[in-house]
């Protein structure tokens, strides 16, 4: 069967990985995979080689300037504006666009009864009271394509009653290239610093929410909605190595961990296929140089942004939306050299403490929310 994959973001991190894993996967098995859309921001040049190497059926391009560049430049393959249209054409939609732009793919894939490979995290954050009702369309799934919930994914699958045999989550977090500083030390570090992670390469935004353990708390409340795991049974152990993805622990005290070299590659390839696996082999272990696993607690005070996830999590409602795109502001804030590292928890801290208790029915309702909380994380950073 030809597994037909509509890919949102192709321009970025997931988005040209997902290619190179459809790539592999046809070389092995022609056919195996067809790319029917792609959806991008503005990169005409890399969608354009895309387009030529994948020929997909439609093109989504936001930009309206670069949506006409395009036509200008390739025929054959119908162009849109929104990326919502073209999911019809596929099995499983990848929805690798970044930040709470995401939330159309995840909505209308859900609502439209299709496989969503989520790479988006910050929709299902923002809006987890409103997508959960939507995943019992019929045919609607989410194979999370994030290491750690790929991971617990696959541990999951060894229960055949997780919701009386499973004890806790364990979400493993690399530490980032901060691990093991202090408060004090980490004052003055600058852009490049905080994007030089030591394990994993991805894209500037989640980089950084990893440099501040953003990333390991926006993944506990991921955890949460997809798995449906009370928060005082989600913790996260940093292992510096990268090569245990996640793990579960069962009632009867044993642990099931998923180990791969860090690649997203596999994640994604993992979503692509389920509930078969690929025929690629990405992330092998060498056992033969792999000397050693570490694992130490998390640093709750220098790393700040972890204990407000949790906070934001278990208010609820719109909080984890309010603190989504509050450090959606802030990182793009340090990112453009206007505020310092330390500053971006304060920006977090100071927007939750504001948030309004609202619960959200719609998405119109998460929508709101979260132009509410950039406005005020915007007000903090000009007084800052
Ligand atoms: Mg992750």
């Amino acid at each position: 069967m030809t597994t037909r994959v509509a890919l949102a973001g192709s321009t970025g991190s997931i988005g040209t990985q997902t290619l190179d894993v459809v790539r592999a996967e046809n070389e092995r098995a022609p056919g195996s995979y067809v790319v029917t859309a792609l959806t991008a921001g503005s990169s005409i040049d890399t969608v354009v080689a895309q387009i030529e190497e994948f020929s997909p059926e439609v093109v989504a391009i936001a930009d309206e300037a670069a949506r006409h560049e395009l036509a200008d430049r390739i025929s054959g393959v119908e162009i849109v504006a929104d990326s919502v249209d073209v999911i019809e054409t596929a099995h499983v939609v990848v929805n690798g666009v970044v930040g709470f732009a995401g939330l159309g793919v995840t909505v209308e894939t859900l609502r439209a009864g299709k496989r969503l490979a989520l790479a988006n995290k910050e929709s299902l954050i923002a809006a987890g009271p409103v997508v959960q009702p939507l995943r019992a369309t019929p045919g609607a799934e989410i194979v999370p394509v994030d290491s750690e919930h790929c991971a617990l994914h696959q541990c999951l699958r060894s229960s055949v009653q997780p919701d009386r045999e499973v004890r806790r989550l364990l979400l493993t977090a690399s530490g980032g290239p901060f691990r093991g500083q202090s408060a004090d030390a980490l004052a003055d570090v600058g852009v490049e610093d905080a994007l030089a992670h030591p394990t994993w390469s991805m894209g500037p935004k989640i980089t950084i929410d990893s440099s501040t353990l953003m990333n390991k708390g926006l993944e506990v409340i991921e955890a949460h909605e997809l798995y449906g795991t009370p928060y005082d049974q989600i913790d996260v152990v940093v292992h510096p190595q990268s090569v245990v993805h996640s793990m579960v622990e069962f009632s009867d005290g044993s642990t099931i961990a998923q180990l791969s070299m860090p690649t997203m590659h596999l994640p994604i390839g993992y979503a692509l296929g389920y509930p078969d696996r690929i025929a690629t082999p990405f992330g092998t272990i060498d056992w033969t140089t792999l000397s050693r696993l570490d694992f130490e607690a998390p640093d709750l005070a220098t790393f700040r942004c972890l204990g407000l996830a949790y906070d934001a999590g278990r208010i609820g409602g719109t909080a984890p939306a309010w603190l989504s795109a509050a450090n959606e502001v802030a990182v793009e804030c340090f990112l453009e050299g206007n505020i310092r590292w330390n500053a971006i928890a304060d920006v977090c801290v100071d927007v939750l403490e504001r948030h309004d208790g609202a619960i959200p029915t719609s998405i119109g309702d998460v929508i709101e929310a979260d132009q509410v909380a950039r406005r005020i994380a915007e007000k903090i950073v000009e007084a800052q």
